[in-house]
């Protein structure tokens, strides 16, 4: 199964996307944690993408698209993937659809993350990542056990260079203008499933686990 998991940013989709690699061996290609941990560890790719990542602006597509098919070539993404952040331009998702016809595959869900602005601005503000594997945190509706680090590795947790407030604008307006208008080309291919996103992670869970007949 490839699904895609579609929203504005404190949409949930990656919270959602690791309990699925957890719970149902699915791959997760977050695009967006393999460019931190690129940038975190200084390769050319980290370097390339790391302004645009901190201003919150999008990565090139050929940069992305290119990163993306490296991903699916390997063995552990012949069982099934969840895509989290790609595709986020009218080309991207162009070229998925390119690369995954060329393997004989194709895209069964498109799920949109569907949350009100307040929320968003609530969960990005007080998000908070493990250092070590990227657990995702909240200081408020999901805090760790011990604060400041994580239940799962211990490691030291983190707030975004790009959750802070001003960024935060800027990757809305973003996602509003560049990446939303993507979901009429999955609409026209009748792949379009919404999901109410509100609410707490075990909630929203029950809630795409029935959309998705899982
Ligand atoms: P995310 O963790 O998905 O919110 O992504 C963080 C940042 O990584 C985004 O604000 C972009 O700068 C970059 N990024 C992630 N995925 C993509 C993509 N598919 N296309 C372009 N830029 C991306």
């Amino acid at each position: 199964m490839i699904l895609i998991f579609f929203g504005p940013p404190g949409g949930g989709k990656g919270t959602q996307a690791r309990r699925l690699q957890a719970r149902r061996g699915m791959l997760q290609i977050s695009t967006g944690d393999i460019l931190r941990e690129d940038i975190a560890a200084g390769t050319p790719l980290g370097r390339e993408a790391q302004g645009y990542v901190e201003r919150g602006e999008l990565v090139p597509d050929e940069v992305m698209v290119g990163l993306v098919a490296e991903r699916l070539r390997r063995p552990d993404a012949a069982a099934g993937v969840v895509f989290d952040g790609f595709p986020r331009t009218l080309p991207q998702a162009e070229a998925l659809e390119e690369m995954l016809a060329r393997a004989d595959r194709r895209v069964d869900h498109v799920v949109d993350f569907q949350v009100s602005e307040e929320t968003i601005i609530r969960r990005l503000s007080g998000r908070r990542v493990c250092q070590a594997a990227g657990h995702i945190y909240h200081v408020e509706f999901r805090p760790p056990r011990r604060p400041g680090f994580c239940d799962i590795d211990g490691s030291p947790l983190f707030q975004r260079e790009d959750d802070r407030p001003e960024t935060i604008r800027r990757r809305l307006e973003v996602y509003r203008v560049q990446t939303a208008p993507v979901l009429d080309f999955y609409r026209a291919r009748g792949l379009y499933t919404a999901l109410d996103a509100e609410g707490k992670g075990e909630e929203v869970a029950a809630r795409l686990d029935a959309a998705l007949g899982v």
